[in-house]
């Protein structure tokens, strides 16, 4: 029965060492020895059975012999040293060559050590020990390292996601979430920001509001579903007819939309109006309860202005409103323009 003193180290494992070697003898005495000293041994009489056992689980260490019969030690050792799989695993020679070439070829294949035989037992001992010890420290580092790099990846993963996260939070935050164009605190803010830029510009600064002809109608006739339904539609023909990467269509209030156009003059914003209102004309949408059409209209105000320092953009959005006003009170489904300063 072994007992603790036995085995040295006690019972734990304390790594798995290959032996390579064509003398049984030499096999015996280091496996009884190193198995004492708590390794898990294995022990083989050439460098194929080596290859093959080295396949079936990578050993912490080899101790391998130089002078085998068929593959020598050297070129065993090439052979790991030449495969990921096996390049790290620490060779210590233990030959009975003891010319300096020899010692000088083994490290240049890849050995980390050389023992000459006949070996001393503690000196078997302290270079297996330490080179156990150093492959361990070197398998915690690339552990540690590889954990890096993931903490790495995943952090990147994680500002990504954020990222994006922030840029749709933005984005959902300037929508409007029924027709998906711009919503009123956008509408707000760009015109703030177009207002200010034409002021250093002096150039025009145009805006259309409208607003659906007899909408409560609408609503009562098909329901609220479908007056959701038709304010999509609307919001998509104004969306194609402000075609310049400029033009921003928002949800003002319920059944009411702005365009904000910038660079554009009187003119050119009324054609914008103008393909707005026979846009929708064209789609026919059926509104019975309708007192102007038998189809869903809008009524459009537009009014432009060069901005002033001494303005405010409310002025724009008084004079827009003032024109709808009076498309509504003239008779609806028409544009009315309001020129807020001559240009
Ligand atoms: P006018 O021609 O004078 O504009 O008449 P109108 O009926 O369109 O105007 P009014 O302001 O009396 O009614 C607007 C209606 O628009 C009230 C409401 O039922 C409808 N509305 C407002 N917002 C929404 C919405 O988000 N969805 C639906 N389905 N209807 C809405
Ligand atoms: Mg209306
Ligand atoms: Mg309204």
């Amino acid at each position: 029965m072994s007992t603790q003193s036995e085995h040295g180290q006690g019972d734990r494992n304390q790594g798995t060492i290959l032996i390579v070697d064509d003398t049984l003898e030499n096999l015996h005495l280091l496996s009884r020895i190193l198995t004492r000293r708590g390794y898990e041994v294995r022990a083989v009489t050439s460098g194929e059975m080596a290859l093959s056992s080295i396949q079936a689980a990578p050993p912490d260490l080899i101790l391998l012999d130089i002078c085998m019969p068929q593959m020598d030690g050297y070129e065993l050792c090439q052979l790991l040293k030449a495969s990921a799989q096996t390049q790290d695993i620490p060779v210590i020679f233990i030959s009975a060559l003891d010319e300096v070439l020899d010692k000088l070829r083994a490290f240049d294949v890849g050995g980390v050590d050389y023992i000459t035989k006949p070996f001393r037992i503690p000196e078997v001992m302290a270079r297996v020990t330490i080179h156990i010890k150093l492959r361990r420290l070197q398998q915690q580092l690339h552990e540690q390292n590889e954990l890096l790099k993931q903490q790495v990846r995943d952090r990147l993963a994680a500002e990504a996601a954020l990222q994006a996260a922030n840029q749709e939070l933005h984005r959902l935050a300037n929508l409007d979430g029924l027709t998906q164009v711009a919503n009123r605190r956008r509408f707000d803010e760009y015109l703030e920001q177009e207002w200010r830029r034409l002021t250093r510009e002096q150039l025009p600064l145009s805006l259309i509001l409208c607003d659906v002809d007899c909408f409560k109608a609408y609503n009562d006739t098909y329901g609220h579903q479908s007056g959701d339904d038709c304010l999509r539609t609307i919001a998509r023909v104004l969306q194609a007819a402000a075609k310049r990467p400029a033009d921003v269509v928002a949800r003002y209030g319920g059944e009411e939309f702005a365009i904000i156009l910038p660079n554009t003059p009187q003119e050119g914003a009324v054609q914008v109006a103008e393909e707005i209102r026979t846009g929708i004309k064209r789609l026919q949408m059926e509104h019975k309860g309708s007192s102007v059409s038998l189809f869903v209209t809008l009524s459009l105000g537009v009014a432009t202005i060069v901005p002033q320092l001494t303005l405010i953009p409310d002025c724009l959005v008084a004079a827009a409103d003032k024109a709808l006003y009076r498309a509504k009170t003239e008779g609806r489904d028409r544009i009315i323009e309001e020129c807020v300063i001559e240009q």
